[in-house]
């Protein structure tokens, strides 16, 4: 059964990682080592059954191999989770019992923060391994993406507008963005510095309100959000919010921004298309974070981050090319550019010829 899935979703390797003390029960899911070793982050949840948290690492350590591979990175595509609540089954012992799993894997799997975990968590993970990213600048570290998330999405919208309109003025377009947390806000930041007209909403009212008074935002309600007469729909919440209830009532013309899985199934991202709505695939955009962390492991360098979020310009330009080339809807146009890269990189490497070794320059 487990490896019928294992197989069915094409993963390498799948590690239980079990530590009766320290109260440890982990997954590690390395899903593909082509582009280079697996990086992605280590989510801790109360998951109810063991099933439901491998299928959680299985499907979550796929989406990373695409995310990298997208990104130009060479890294693969991993994740961990631990069974546990956040709340209160953290301690020293069970993250440092998980760091030593992660140390046994001799490199092919680099942790980070994830959902339920933090900066404070990968310092213990960090006492037993050097394939750690996410830790704290003071350690070389590349501190709180979020900016830089947001900065590639704002990559990812200018791409969108020049296909769409033919150029890229921010300020001469409107925008809705969903949810002003650490990404939405620091996108409305950048959107405004441009005079563009942005609509926000949030469920938390403070941050509605810091938007407004801030950066000049104007408020609408959670579910008016749809409704907003704006080219650009910008989720920086959750998941999901494109689904068969809400496009419908999609006003704009393109939707890009940061929030994961925005599509609630596939079937969504073609009817998106049937519309003439452009669709920049959620994990081309989003992968500043990613690209962050990535910098860690040759030493990081906050110029070569800005830089290197700027490629994402390009990537999602190289997946409307596909999409126009292959006649697909976007979405199957960056899974494809994701495969293309692995097929065409995983051809030049002989296995005699090894890989360049990780160098984690930055580390102190
Ligand atoms: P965050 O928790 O700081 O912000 C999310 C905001 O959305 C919060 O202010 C929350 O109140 C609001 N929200 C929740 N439910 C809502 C709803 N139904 N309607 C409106 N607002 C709602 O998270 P973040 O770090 O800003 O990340 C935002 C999204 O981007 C997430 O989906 C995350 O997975 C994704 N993402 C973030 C990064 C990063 O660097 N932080 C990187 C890649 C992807």
């Amino acid at each position: 059964m487990v490896f019928e899935q294992i197989g069915s979703m094409g993963h390498e390797q799948v590690v239980y990682c079990h530590n009766k003390d320290a109260g440890l029960k982990a997954i590690i899911a390395v899903h593909n080592t082509v582009l280079g070793p697996a990086l992605g982050g280590l989510r801790m949840w109360p998951y109810k059954t063991e099933q439901d948290a491998l299928n959680d690492v299985l499907r979550l350590s796929r989406g990373m191999t695409y995310k990298a591979a997208v990104a130009g990175l060479n890294l693969g595509g991993g994740k961990g989770v631990i069974i546990g609540d956040p709340s209160k089954d953290k301690s020293e012992a069970l993250f440092r019992a998980f760091g030593r799993f992660v140390n046994s894997q001799g490199g092919r799997y680099i942790t980070a923060e994830d959902v339920g975990t933090d900066v404070n968590d990968m310092e213990y993970v960090m006492r037993e391994t050097q394939f750690v990213t996410g830790v704290h600048q003071t350690h070389g570290g590349s501190g709180d993406p979020s900016p830089f998330t947001a900065f590639g999405t704002l990559q990812g919208i200018l791409a969108s507008l020049n296909l769409k309109y033919g150029h890229e003025d921010v300020g001469k377009f409107s925008y809705a963005v969903q949810g002003v947390g650490h990404v939405g806000f620091e996108l409305a930041r950048l959107l405004r510095e441009h005079n563009a007209k942005v609509f926000v909403t949030d469920i938390n009212r403070q941050a509605v309100q810091r938007a407004v008074d801030e950066l000049g935002c104007e408020a609408v309600g959670l579910d008016d959000i749809y409704d907003v007469d704006a080219e650009v729909y910008a989720p920086c919440a959750l998941g999901g919010t494109v689904n068969k209830d809400t496009i419908p009532r999609l006003k704009c013309k393109i939707i890009c921004g940061a929030a994961n899985n925005q599509l609630a199934t596939d079937e969504c991202g073609d009817e998106v298309e049937r519309r003439g709505l452009l669709y920049a695939p959620d994990y081309a955009v989003n992968a500043g974070g990613l690209m962050n962390v990535s910098i860690e492991l040759e030493g990081y360098d906050r110029e070569r981050a800005l830089r290197m979020m700027r490629s994402i310009y390009y990537n999602v330009g190289t997946i409307f090319k596909i999409a126009k080339r292959d006649q697909i809807a976007s979405w199957k146009a960056a899974d494809r550019m994701a495969q293309e890269r692995i097929d065409a990189i995983g051809k030049i490497k002989l296995p005699w010829m090894g890989n360049a070794p990780l160098r984690f320059q930055g580390r102190r």
